[in-house]
Parts: C-alpha cells; structure tokens; sequence
C-alpha cells in the first residue's frame, strides 16, 4: 500500500514525485513510456517555478541547463510595428531569480528525474501502463501492464494523482467533464539547431501577427531555435512539414544552409479546464486537468503550480493533520487561477491569429504603431481556499528576497507554514495562538530584516502568514489579526494534535 501513486512522468509526475520525496510520503510512480518523451513541447517557465524547483533541491540543477530570458517579448504587426510588448526582467526578480527562463523540456525532465533517484520512499515504474482503476473507500486499486513482459499486476494507494496528461485515464475514470474557453487551432512546431554561420536573429521571442501567415519566433537555449506557425485554411499537413515547405516558410529569416531542422510536428493548441480535479482518492494534475495555448509559455508553469499545491495537503492529511476535506481546496484555488492564464493567452491568441486582413487593420489601429502597449505576466489569486480574505497580496506567492545573511528567504523557511513579522506583533499573539503554532509546527520567525521590512511597510502590514507552497495565506496589522489568521488556518486545514 503506497502513500500516493503518480501516474504519469512527465513535468507534473516527476516534480510531484519530488516533492512528495521530500515529504517522506512513500510514492510509487508509473509510467507507460520507456524513455522521457524526446520531443520539446514546453520551452518557457518563470520565476515561480524556478522557485519550485528551488524547494526540492534542484534550482542549480535547472540552471545549469536553462537561460534567463531576460527580454521579454513583442508582437509585431505585418509592417514590422511592434504592437505589444512584455518587457525585459532583472536576474534577480520578485521570486529571487529571473523571472523567465528557456529550456529544452527534455533536459528539465532528466533533471527532475535525476531528483527523484535520491529518494528511497519514491518506487518509478517505467513501461508500466496503468489500464484500469478502482477506487475502494480507503484505498485505490490499480491495474497496470509491465510493457515488457505484457504481465498484469495490481497495487494499492491511499491517494491517485493523474498526472496522465491530456487524455488522462484518471480524468475519465472521475468523469470531469472539459470547460471549453474557446481556443483550437492547429500549430506547426518547427525546431532548428543553429550553425554557427546562421544570420543574426532575435534574442526575444517575437510573435509576427501577421494576417497571411501568424509565426512566433522563440530563442531557446544554445543553438536551439524555434518557430510556431499557424496553419492556414487550404494548408496539407503533410505537406506542410516536408523540409522544402519549411524553409520556404521561414526563408525570410534563414535558409537551409544556416541550420538542421530537429523536428517538424502539428499540433492543436487548446483551452480547456477540467471541472472536478477531485473524486474523493483520485486527483487531477497538470495537462489532464488543463490545457492552455502555449502563447503565454504556462502549460507546463500551470502543472507545476498545481502540484506545488496539493503536495503539502496530501502530505497533511496522511499524516492525519488535516482532514481530507481539505483537498477539496486544491481545485477551488488551482482553478480560477489557472483559468486567468488561459484566459488570458486565448486573448493574446486572437491578437495573434487574426487572419482576416480587415480584422488586423482594426487591431493595428487600436494598438497605435510606435507605442506599443506593455503588459505585465499576471499574478492572480488562488481562489477560495486555504487563505483568510480574499483580496490580494492574499493568495498570491510572497517575493523571495536575499536577506541580510545573503541567504535567500526560502532557505529560511523550509516547508513550512511560516509567521513572519515585527517581534513584539509576534509575541503579543494569545496562548491559544502559540498553542496552534507550536502543535502544528508553524516557523516563528521574528525579522528586522531590511527587506522583509520593507515589504511589510510598502502594504501596510505588521506580520504575514505564508504557506508550504509560498503563497500568503494572511497578512496582520496587529497581534490579534494573527490570531484570526491563526483561527482561519485550524478552521481550514491543519488540525492541531
Ligand atoms: C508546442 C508546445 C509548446 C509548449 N510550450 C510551453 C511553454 O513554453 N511553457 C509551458 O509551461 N508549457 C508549454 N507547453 C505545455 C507543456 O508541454 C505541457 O503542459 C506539459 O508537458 C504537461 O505536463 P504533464 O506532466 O501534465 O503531462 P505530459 O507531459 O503529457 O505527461 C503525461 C505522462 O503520462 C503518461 N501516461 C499517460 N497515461 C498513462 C497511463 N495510463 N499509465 C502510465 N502512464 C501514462 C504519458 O506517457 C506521459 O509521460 C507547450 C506544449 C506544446 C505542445
């Protein structure tokens, strides 16, 4: 009987795996595949997942293989005027690190599982295809098919996560039906290794929204390019990805001599939420429950936020600190939150696939040539959860800054829920309070730190309360708000013993 079984390695299986490693929690993963799938997909993540990374060990690790995209983005229109524009960041940005980074999701995935080897709790299966599931009322039986041997085995789990991808098992066995938010549209996704005598091209990711012919330009990592082309009506798919049409697509900007094409494939962005990521022991991560169009590189960034929130529930209620209850809350914050992020690409997604030339001239128009309009990556709050109030900085991610020691914030904190705060707020809380704090191991921590105190009086507050997952669960201006803060987190999620 294992803790939890991850179902599927990709992103969302392979960082769950490691956080649920760290945890202690015995995790078994399995995985159809033999090998990490050898195509990119997802070739951007910003700076809270790096973080994520960073909370099991691995932000050196993804450094070592990843570039800070410190450029931003532009959309410009068939003349060549830039329309909009996402602005350039700092190396060290609110998340103690850049805050966008390219990779090549192949490399990230060996990372991840070279992670999760350290862990003696996490049992990875690979060729291992799970065929059919039953859940019982205290435990998950699953079917799984060793790929090599063709032999059929069951094992148990308290908890299920599928993170089973867009045709996900686990999806259909809890019968979640799909919000569809409008956005299908076939892409080519064409990957080139760059010689070294190619021309001079953009380090920014360029999205030319131009009518006859939507393209994105992206900048990997190394020698590694890449271009996303839309398709158009009348458009042969085969055709369309023979290497004579490619170059004829991209011969604007480069022709066959300056680079080796790695991969040309279509695929069909969507966007669409899963409604239920819960059936009491089964849950839903990553692309089984969502799936974005890729114009705002989150796919991925999505799937690793939502195991970042149910790893610390999960870990809560099997050790009995929580009841179960409270893994309702991860689809009630998850979903609005990622539903903002494909929103808003379904957004960026029509500003870029206008394809009647009437349309884009109304969106030139409105966009005035010489003054693009900026806008900033969003930062939403979860939705109704684990969180006392609802207005932000409550429910979103508290900044990582460098404290006086040099280290960074998180290193201080663990994973924990933490106070962090003015002393004499801290110390002025009730017995009831500190008895909360104590029983269910909340991090004390006292500051005089410059810039946590600097944070604390841009908005006003005395002391904050943060979560496992980073995110603020309530702010205080007094000791007596710390102890409804305190109150709201017994009332919803942890139990003290
Ligand atoms: C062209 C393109 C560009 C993208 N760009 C970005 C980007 O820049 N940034 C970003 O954040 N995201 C991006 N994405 C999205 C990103 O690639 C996905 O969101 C991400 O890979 C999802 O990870 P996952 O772990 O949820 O699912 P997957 O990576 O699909 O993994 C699911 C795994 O489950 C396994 N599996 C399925 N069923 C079973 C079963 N029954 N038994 C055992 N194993 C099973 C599969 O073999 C697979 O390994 C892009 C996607 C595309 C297609």
């Amino acid at each position: 009987m294992f803790d939890v079984a991850i179902i599927g390695y990709g992103p969302a299986g392979a960082t769950l795996a490691n956080l649920l490693g760290q945890a202690g929690l015995s995790t078994l993963v399995l995985e159809k595949e033999a090998v990490i799938y050898p195509l990119p997909r997802a070739i951007h993540f910003d700076g809270e997942v790096m973080r994520i990374f960073q909370s099991v060990g691995l932000r050196q690790a993804v450094e070592t293989i990843s570039r800070a995209g410190l450029k931003g983005m532009q959309f410009v229109n068939a003349k060549g005027d830039t329309l909009l524009t996402r602005g350039g960041t700092a190396h060290q940005g609110p998340h103690g690190c850049a805050s966008n980074y390219y990779f090549h999701q192949p490399q990230l995935e060996q990372v991840l599982r070279d992670g999760v080897s350290h862990f003696g709790n996490v049992d990875v299966r690979l060729q291992h295809e799970v065929t059919d599931i039953t859940p019982q009322a205290d435990h998950v039986n699953l079917s799984v098919t060793d790929a090599r041997t063709g032999q059929a085995t069951e094992v148990q789990a308290r908890y299920v996560v599928g993170c089973d991808g867009a045709r996900s098992l686990v999806r259909k066995v809890i019968g979640s039906p799909m919000k569809d938010l409008g956005l299908h549209q076939p892409w080519l996704v064409f990957d080139v290794l760059l010689k070294s005598h190619a021309p001079a091209l953009p380090d920014h990711t360029v999205q030319y929204c131009d009518p006859a012919r939507p393209m994105t330009w992206c900048n990997v990592t190394e020698n590694r390019r890449r271009w996303e082309i839309m398709l158009m009506p009348g458009d042969d798919p085969a055709v369309l990805v023979q290497p004579e049409t490619l170059w004829t697509l991209v011969s604007r900007w480069m022709k066959p001599e300056h680079a080796d094409i790695e991969r040309a494939v279509i695929y069909t962005f969507h966007s669409v939420i899963a409604e239920g990521w819960r059936k009491d022991r089964l849950l839903l991560a990553g692309d089984s429950a969502h799936q974005t169009p890729p114009f705002l590189g989150q796919g991925m960034c999505a799937a690793l936020r939502d195991v970042a929130n149910l790893a610390w529930k999960l870990e809560a209620v099997l050790r009995g600190r929580a009841s179960e209850a409270l893994l309702d809350t991860y689809e009630s914050e998850r979903s609005p939150h990622v539903h903002a992020f494909i929103e808003l690409a379904v957004k960026l997604g029509d500003i870029i696939q206008a394809t009647d030339p009437d349309k884009a001239r109304e969106r030139d128009a409105h966009f005035k040539a010489g003054q693009p309009e900026i806008f900033e990556f969003p930062s939403p709050c979860l939705g109704a959860g684990v969180l006392h109030g609802n207005k932000a900085p409550v429910g979103q991610p508290f900044p990582q800054p460098v404290l006086a020691d040099g280290r960074l914030l998180d290193e201080h904190l663990g994973n924990h829920f933490a106070v962090i705060g003015r002393a004499h707020v801290l110390s002025g809380v009730s017995e009831e309070t500190q008895q909360v704090w104590r029983e269910t191991d909340v991090l004390i921590m006292p500051t005089q730190d410059p810039a946590l105190l600097s944070w604390l009086d841009e908005h006003g507050f005395a002391a904050i309360m943060l979560r496992p997952d980073r995110y603020i669960m309530g702010t205080a201006r007094t000791s007596e708000d710390l102890d409804a803060v305190t109150a709201c987190l017994c009332a919803t999620a942890l139990q003290p013993h």
